[in-house]
């Protein structure tokens, strides 16, 4: 399993947690959980979510809940696999039931925008879905011949801008017409990647997510913000102001296979409250996979 392959970073500095609890007993719980908490800081937790974690298990720990190092063990894994569950309901795409079901891609440049966006058109491809893809990245020239090499790869159509000055919501609200007279189950529309601090392009991803509500109704159905896994707590501060400013309602996150930092996953998930949807585990067509939690805890805390 290549999700099994990434954060072995992580992975390393959890390990660590094995040793500490292996010696651990009652009278010695303060000086554990102060270490445990060092190791999940380090880890890319973050402080919020580090310290409800340390407190929970503190709380089970004098309730005489927890009576051994492998139980405590088991329950941080709980804690975390629970977090990830109630905040990260709805991990599945809701595509409603108007068609064309239409998905936006946002994200800052480099992310893995464009190859995430490829890769769930392939993956959609073969459950049978009529996908069209939209070259809504308008800035960056090279970008609708990159999606073009993606379309071409999955066998899919797509629509790309026409003339040079052509705004990104145009070209996506085409496609969605397209997309709904020539009867496409989902339009996959990519943006232009920006930096969540640039006020100019944030707005035009309230126009374009604007445009494609007029053409179908509840567009778009998804809004997924891809994020590259390596940035760590980075990404925080990114999916926050996307959120704020055009309500995102998935996560794509990248480059799982690299040298991903585990624990920001959990921070995020928390505090939006969004589910991860989609990881991204390589570069290939077929290195997009459904989130798993379960899978993803025992990668982290294996
Ligand atoms: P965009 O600017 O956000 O559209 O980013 P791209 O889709 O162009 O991706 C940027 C780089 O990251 C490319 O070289 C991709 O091949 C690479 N990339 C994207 N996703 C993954 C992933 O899951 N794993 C790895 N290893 N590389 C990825």
């Amino acid at each position: 399993d290549k999700i099994f392959s990434g954060f072995s970073k992580t992975r390393d500095n959890l390990a660590v947690i094995d040793e500490l609890l292996l010696y651990w007993n009652l009278s010695e719980t303060d000086r554990v959980l102060d270490e445990l908490e060092e190791i999940l800081l380090v880890s890319d937790f973050g402080p919020k979510i580090t310290i409800k974690i340390v407190e929970s298990l503190r709380e089970d720990i004098l309730a005489g809940k927890l009576k051994s190092g492998s139980e405590i063990k088991e329950a941080l894994k709980k804690c975390v696999l629970d977090l990830l569950k109630s905040k990260g309901k709805k991990s599945e795409l809701q595509l409603g039931f108007r068609k064309p079901a239409v998905i936006m891609i946002v994200g800052v440049n480099g992310g893995g925008k464009t190859t995430s966006l490829g890769k769930l058109a392939y993956r959609l491809k073969n459950e049978g879905v009529k996908i069209l893809m939209a070259a809504g990245d308008t800035y960056r020239a090279a970008a609708s011949d990159q999606l073009e090499i993606w379309a071409e790869r999955t066998g899919s159509e797509i629509v790309v801008a026409e003339g040079e000055k052509a705004k990104a919501s145009t070209v996506l609200s085409q496609a969605v017409k397209k997309g709904k007279e020539e009867g496409y189950d989902v339009v996959l529309c990519d943006t232009s990647g920006r930096l969540h601090t640039n006020y100019s392009l944030m707005e035009e991803l309230i126009a374009c997510k604007k445009a494609v509500g007029k053409v179908v109704s509840g567009a778009p159905n998804e809004l997924l913000l891809v994020l590259d896994g390596t940035t760590g707590l980075n990404m925080l501060p990114q999916a926050r102001e996307f959120n704020e400013v055009v309500g995102i309602t998935g996560l794509i996150l990248t480059k799982l296979d690299g040298s991903a930092r585990g624990g920001c996953v959990v921070s995020v998930v928390d505090e939006l409250g969004i589910p991860v949807k989609f990881v991204g585990v390589g570069e290939g067509v077929e290195d997009l996979q459904p989130f798993d939690a379960e899978a993803f805890v025992n990668a982290i805390f294996s």
